[in-house]
């Protein structure tokens, strides 16, 4: 692991009285050589600023920071956790600024110069609102270049699935579109304090310079979220609200009538939203 100044985070943790709330999802990171890992699987951070959401006690950020990220700003709503990251931000002069509040409110852009990585251990509550964000800015290249997200096994497994699979739906096919998105690492729930009821996965998501097949991703959004609203129905009944020859549109998208969503690929559905759009 590379030089780490600070005390163990135990110790921290102690010191601090940073006993963990559920309400505010805080399951912590507490081996550093993990969060390092987790640090070198976001890319080379020497040249980027990172957006890191939820740091705790500071694991991962000081994994982030200790792995070269150029800057690291921190948005942490338990103002119990200041005073810890504090102490990070005097062993790494100038490089770490924390904001106190609610990743959900804070806007980060005026403190981020590009190129942005964004790497958390995300609050399992505000997760999976963070990542549908991010998927879906105004404007594609996003903000960012890369997103390291730790979530709960099952969810990390909706982002990269596959058509046919029981948990293939909107989440995979908004990551898939527009960005390279795999499991770079599994985590049972020993590797945290305290040990959530299920295991955790690392999804690294890469964005991609252009979407990988043309659609408005408005239209896009609509057609997936009715599609899979009703996954059980034929895409037919499932999507009768979105045009009156819906028949049609699906079987010049190549899609039959009878389908269900959760058989349709991407580019099937990139094909449908562009024929709605017309
Ligand atoms: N990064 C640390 C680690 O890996 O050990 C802590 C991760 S813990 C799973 C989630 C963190 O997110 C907690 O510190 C919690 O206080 C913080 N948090 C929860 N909701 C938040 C929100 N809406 N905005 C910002 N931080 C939040």
């Amino acid at each position: 692991m590379p030089f780490d100044p600070l005390p163990p985070l135990r110790d921290v943790i102690a010191q601090h009285g940073l006993s963990a709330r559920k309400s505010l999802g805080q399951n912590f990171l507490l081996d550093l050589n993990l969060t390092a890992k987790i640090a070198r699987s976001a890319g080379d951070l020497m040249q980027c600023d990172v957006l890191e959401i939820g740091p705790g006690p500071g694991g991962l950020s000081r994994g982030l920071l200790s792995e070269g990220a150029r800057h690291l700003l921190v948005i942490e709503k338990d103002h119990r956790c200041l005073p810890a990251l504090a102490e990070i931000a005097e062993a790494y002069p100038g490089r770490l600024t924390v904001i106190e509040g609610d990743a959900l409110d804070v806007d980060p852009l005026a403190h981020l110069t590009p190129p942005i990585r964004i790497a958390a251990n995300l609050p399992y509550n505000v997760g999976t609102e963070l990542l549908v964000r991010w998927l879906t800015p105004p404007q594609w290249p996003p903000f960012w270049q890369s997103l390291t997200l730790m979530f709960q096994r099952e969810v990390a497994e909706r982002i990269v699935a596959a058509p046919g699979s029981k948990v293939y739906g909107r989440l995979a096919l908004l990551a898939q579109w527009r960005c390279d998105a795999r499991i770079v690492m599994s985590l049972p729930p020993q590797a945290f304090t305290p040990p959530p009821k299920v295991s955790s996965a690392v999804v690294q998501l890469t964005a991609l310079p252009a979407p990988r097949f043309p659609a408005d991703a408005k239209t896009l959004e609509r057609v997936v979220a009715m599609a899979f609203n009703q996954r059980r129905k034929m895409l037919r009944a499932a999507l009768k609200g979105l045009a009156p020859d819906i028949e049609e549109k699906l079987v010049a998208a190549g899609i039959a009538p009878t389908d269900r969503a959760e058989t349709v690929d991407l580019e099937r559905f990139c094909a449908l939203a562009r024929l709605i759009a017309k």
